[in-house]
């Protein structure tokens, strides 16, 4: 079973929907799915569906990974597929079920396929902190929108789409020719109705009978602590509108995150290279650096060697499928080797390696040059 909907469209609430509001769609749901009380075909399967997209998004954890990642990150629940970018096509035969629920004379007659929005891309731009701490971003742009005059369906005001009479709202067409081979039936989308079952008699003036217009729109994404660059974030329904009521189309907001000036970040760990001069190995010292919660004072330890790894345990970056648990910072000592020394500092020098008895290079250049002129 691999559901190509979003839960949120299975459950048919809008991408913000409260907690009640989510538990309100599921009974309503699962009063008309539950295979105890529906003996439509299919209905073990639609409950099925339903209720594993409750379990998700009734549970505040696994909708954050959701909306993030999508069912990718939901281990065994969610259908396979790449994490990112998951396709939503059309809508299938769920969606009308849910309208049939709705009652009235139109449920009959929208077996036809209703044209989907197209899936927008906005990329937005986040600092280090902001990617690591989480925050709401207010993100704007222009789209096709569900025209607010005449609600979405296309029809002036006053008026409905009607079931269009040459496919009698199946929105496809059979044609049946005799040929030597026997009968052969042709079907084909309804050329009056482009296969959407129904037709607008009067348009609306507003669009112009496309159901949807051009319009500024402004929304509140939340980017959750420890997203990462290339991530994308799915808000459902969140695209451009379908034509004529059609589905919504979904908006991927793309996170592309600013480095930080002295910290690496890989996926949840941090780290940092840490310099010393041999003294402050050899002698061990007490230093500044730098971490996501601001500088603070770390101790090295005396004779602490080149390459060794200090490692702070949960001062990394949050872990967005495992919530509360946080990757380490790793402080990486470099020793640093000094290419330009004072004549105090190289006499110092000198007196060291004369007491470890260790051979070295004497005096400046300009000392060496009078040797070997000598
Ligand atoms: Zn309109």
């Amino acid at each position: 079973m691999a559901t190509e909907r979003s839960y949120y469209e299975i459950l048919g609430v809008e991408r913000a929907a409260s907690y009640a509001e989510i538990k309100r769609a599921f009974r309503k749901l699962a009063q008309q799915w539950h295979p105890d009380v529906s003996d439509e075909a299919g209905s073990a399967e639609k409950f099925k569906e339903i209720n594993e997209a409750y379990q998700v998004l009734s549970d505040p954890k696994r909708r954050q990974i959701y909306d993030v990642v999508g069912t990718a990150g939901l281990g065994d629940l969610g259908g396979a597929g790449s994490p990112f970018g998951e396709g939503f096509a059309g809508f299938g035969d769920l969606f009308d079920a849910f309208f049939s629920g709705m009652g009235g004379a139109a449920a009959g007659a929208r077996h036809g396929r209703r044209q989907s929005g197209s899936d927008l891309r906005y990329d937005l731009r986040i600092t280090f902190d902001e990617a690591v701490r989480g925050i709401d971003k207010e993100v704007e742009f222009d789209l096709l929108d569900r025209c607010t005059t005449c609600g979405g369906s296309g029809a002036a005001l006053g008026s409905e789409p009607v079931p269009c009479t040459t496919c009698g709202g199946r929105g496809e067409v059979r044609s049946v020719r005799q040929t030597m081979l026997g009968q052969m039936v042709n079907v084909t989308a309804c050329p009056r109705c482009n296969g959407e079952g129904r037709v607008v008699d009067k348009p609306c003036t507003a669009c112009r009978g496309e159901g949807r217009s051009q319009r500024h729109k402004s929304l509140r994404v939340t980017i959750p602590a420890g997203i990462d660059e290339g991530h994308q974030i799915r808000l459902s329904g969140e695209g451009e509108a379908g034509p004529r009521d059609g589905p919504a189309g979904n908006l991927y907001v793309a996170v592309h995150v600013t480095p930080h000036q002295k910290l690496r970040r890989d996926g949840t760990e941090i780290f940092y290279d840490l310099n010393l001069s041999i003294a402050q190995a050899a002698l061990g010292t007490r230093v500044r650096i730098p971490t996501i919660e601001g500088d603070e004072d770390l101790e090295v330890r005396a004779g602490t060697q080149p390459g060794t790894e200090i490692r702070l345990r949960g001062r990394g970056v949050p872990h967005l499928r495992r919530p509360g648990s946080r990757g380490d910072l790793h402080v990486t000592v470099r020793v640093t080797v000094p290419t330009k020394l004072s004549k105090k500092q190289r006499q110092l020098l000198e007196e060291l390696a004369a007491e470890w008895g260790e051979p070295v290079l004497s005096g400046g250049i300009l000392d060496r040059v009078k040797d070997a002129l000598g």
